[in-house]
């Protein structure tokens, strides 16, 4: 099907395409814009959909801030605890030695995309030549834009196009899980040899937790499948008593990991971001992080191009800014790539060289508070 004509069109109605049209808007409301949103009209419909916990960084709540969409159902970290099952070395960052108000925040994913959804209506409001479509699942509509924004995202293996990456034979199974006593406020992370388990506060109290455990297909397979009971003594063996006692599980649902991205994200008059652009391993909670750094540099350039004079917005224009745009994100992308792939693969080996690094890595994180500081600012602000 055909549609009509715009300057700039996203395809993608997720947190970043959503957060990339709000941007452009907010900085020049007069964009002819349009976005293609696969999802329903109504709110209500997303209810029951995809409830995971994301972490966000303090970096992503100052930008969402922006556009008033951070969410109110969040929980604040404000330790965090690494160690790996059976071996040594542990380390412990608080949000005092950092001098942070919290180490990062989680958020239900259906919370970040509805929050979005009501900013960018709002913003809608004095946006006179915005055009929201609500497209169906599989059906194809062609927009002909000056700048076409890439925001399909997906998840690793439902994706229609492979670049580079590496398939790390994980998947994740993530459910909430009700803990006896737990500590507030604090997030742990565990390296088994399977791959990392994370336990993450949640909105929903003190007591229950989000939960990401990675391991093989089959054994996430095999977990999945699991009555509550022997899932909860599964988990507790391979945690230990450090936690407290597990007491429930709930919503177990799976996703299988990978790294998928785009060595180039632009040609032409085209543009990819978020997901569409990379698709990270969630070991360093990373991804939408950086998705939304994409979508709002994106937005500073597009917005800069659309609202200047007319002869500065030839075809060579748009080009240019959008291929300006892609150096920028040259040194942020490939340290969050680096980053989150290093982690996904060092933090799962089972060499003997490889775990006595990587206790000694984890012990210098804890007596070398420099070291620290510099992984946590990457976590929390990306490379600029
Ligand atoms: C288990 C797990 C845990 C994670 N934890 C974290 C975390 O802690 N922190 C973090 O930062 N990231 C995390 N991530 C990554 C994060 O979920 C993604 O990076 C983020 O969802 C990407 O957002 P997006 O908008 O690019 O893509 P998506 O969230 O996939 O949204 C894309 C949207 O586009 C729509 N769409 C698709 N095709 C079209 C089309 N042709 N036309 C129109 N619309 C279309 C889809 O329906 C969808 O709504 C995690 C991922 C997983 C799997």
């Amino acid at each position: 099907m055909s549609g009509s004509s715009c300057d700039i069109v996203i395809h993608g109605g997720g947190p970043v395409g959503l957060s990339c049209a709000a941007w452009i808007l907010q900085k020049f409301p007069d964009a002819k814009l349009t976005l293609l949103d696969r999802n329903p009209v109504n709110d209500a419909d997303l209810a029951n959909t995809d409830g995971r916990g994301i972490a966000l960084s303090h970096g992503s709540k100052l930008l969402l801030d922006t556009i008033d969409a951070w969410p109110s159902d969040c929980a604040d970290i404000h330790r965090v605890h690494v160690s790996q099952a059976g071996r040594f070395g542990r380390a412990l960052m608080t949000r005092e030695e950092l001098a942070q108000d919290a180490l990062g925040h989680i958020i239900r994913y259906r919370d970040i995309h509805i929050t979005l959804r009501k900013a960018l209506r709002t913003i809608q409001k004095s946006s006179p030549h915005f055009s929201w479509q609500h497209i169906g699942k599989d059906e194809q509509i062609h927009i002909d834009a000056r700048c076409v924004v890439h925001a399909e995202g997906g998840l690793f293996k439902t994706q229609d196009w492979v670049e580079s990456g590496r398939d790390y034979g994980q998947s994740a199974l993530v459910g909430l899980v009700e803990v006896k006593n737990a500590v507030p406020h604090q997030a742990w992370e565990r390296f088994t040899s399977e791959g990392p388990l994370a336990v993450l506060p949640s909105h929903y109290g003190n007591n229950i937790l989000n939960l990401v455990w990675c391991g093989s297909p089959e054994s996430s397979q095999k977990r999945l499948d699991l009555s509550d009971a022997d899932f909860l003594i599964a988990l507790q063996k391979e945690f230990g008593a450090r936690i407290g006692r597990f007491l429930k599980i709930q919503d177990r649902r799976l996703y299988e990991l990978g790294l998928n991205y785009r060595k180039h994200i632009t040609q032409h008059h085209e543009v990819w971001i978020g997901n569409a652009a990379q698709t990270l391993h969630p070991v360093a909670g990373q991804g939408l992080n950086l998705g939304l750094r994409d979508a709002f540099l994106l937005a500073e350039r597009l917005a800069g191009v659309f609202s200047g004079p007319q002869d500065e917005q030839s075809s060579a224009h748009i080009q240019n800014a959008l291929e300006a745009y892609a150096q920028s994100r040259q040194a942020d992308r490939k340290a969050t790539i680096g980053l989150t792939d290093f982690m996904a693969r060092v933090f799962t080996s089972n060499l003997v060289p490889v775990v006595a690094a990587r206790g000694l890595a984890l012990s210098a994180l804890q007596w070398l508070p420099p070291v620290k500081k510099a992984l946590a600012r990457q976590m929390m602000f990306g490379r600029r």
